[in-house]
């Protein structure tokens, strides 16, 4: 088997007297997506922000492709190809979504948006935003006002962005929030082809998406890992359905 692209090796973070992390290891291989699963405040967002960079781990190392990245910041993180997505917050709703894509594709490169302006006449730049946008079924929409899109359309201008930047492991949280059926059934069928490009760590609650999508589920349980494997395993899971599952499964 090849090595794991992105390995997270026990790591651990408090807040004060809450153990938000506690000695938690778990790998994305190539080619599959890993749902992490795990009722609200089991720490979830907080391993993400740790593995992407906004939170440094008390314990423990995360490597990606191959390399100790536990000390990089996250604009290092993004550069080597760790693309993080759903922070829709960060689009301009002002700027075309074009225009988002072509600016966000700069932003690992650090300092402001307003500050790269002038590439936005960059024809190299503006065909890759270009593809980016064809690739998530949004090249019609590229001169649309980001405020004119609808909420699942963000959410592709947001895979767009990461997409600009050639991204060799995706992490997301929660790409089914504030989505209604239809858009959590499109926005499934579109990881599903995404998965092609570059492995998913996916945190999602909704669990028709993670049960039709994950090659593997890691549940979380007040900041420990209960269990890792396949649907089927983790549906067959005495111990997932008394913390978590319930009778759904
Ligand atoms: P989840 O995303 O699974 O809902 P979180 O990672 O947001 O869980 O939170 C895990 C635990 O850590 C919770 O008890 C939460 O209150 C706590 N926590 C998260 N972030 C902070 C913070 N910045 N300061 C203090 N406590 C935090
Ligand atoms: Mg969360």
């Amino acid at each position: 088997m090849t090595d794991p692209v992105l390995s997270v090796q026990g790591i651990s973070k408090s807040f004060g007297a809450v153990c938000a992390s506690d000695g938690i290891s778990l790998d994305l291989r190539q080619g599959e997506i890993h749902a992490i699963i795990g009722p609200n405040g089991a720490g979830k967002s907080t391993l993400i922000a740790q593995i992407c960079g906004g939170l440094r781990p008390d314990a423990g190392r995360i490597d990606f492709l191959g390399r100790d990245i536990t000390g990089l910041s996250v604009p290092a993180r993004a550069r080597l190809g760790l693309a993080r997505t759903f922070q829709i917050s960060a689009l301009a709703m002002e700027d075309t979504a074009l225009q988002n894509a072509m600016l966000g594709a700069l932003m690992p490169r650090g300092g402001r948006l307003g500050f790269f302006r002038p590439v936005l006449r960059n024809a190299a730049l503006r065909d890759t935003a270009m593809q980016a946008l064809e690739r998530v079924g949004l090249a019609d929409q590229a001169a649309l006002r980001t405020a004119e899109l609808s909420h699942g359309q963000r959410r592709q201008l947001e895979i767009a962005v990461a997409l600009t930047l050639r991204p060799r492991a995706f992490v997301m949280d929660e790409p089914m929030a504030g989505m209604g059926s239809d858009g959590s059934r499109q926005m499934t069928a579109f990881l599903e082809g995404l998965r092609e490009e570059a492995p998913i760590l996916l945190v999602e609650h909704d669990m028709d998406a993670v049960f039709a999508l994950a090659d593997r589920i890691t549940v979380l349980v007040y900041g420990r890992c209960i269990a890792t494997g396949t649907v089927a395993e983790i549906r067959a899971s005495r111990e997932v359905r008394e913390a978590y599952l319930g009778e759904d499964a």
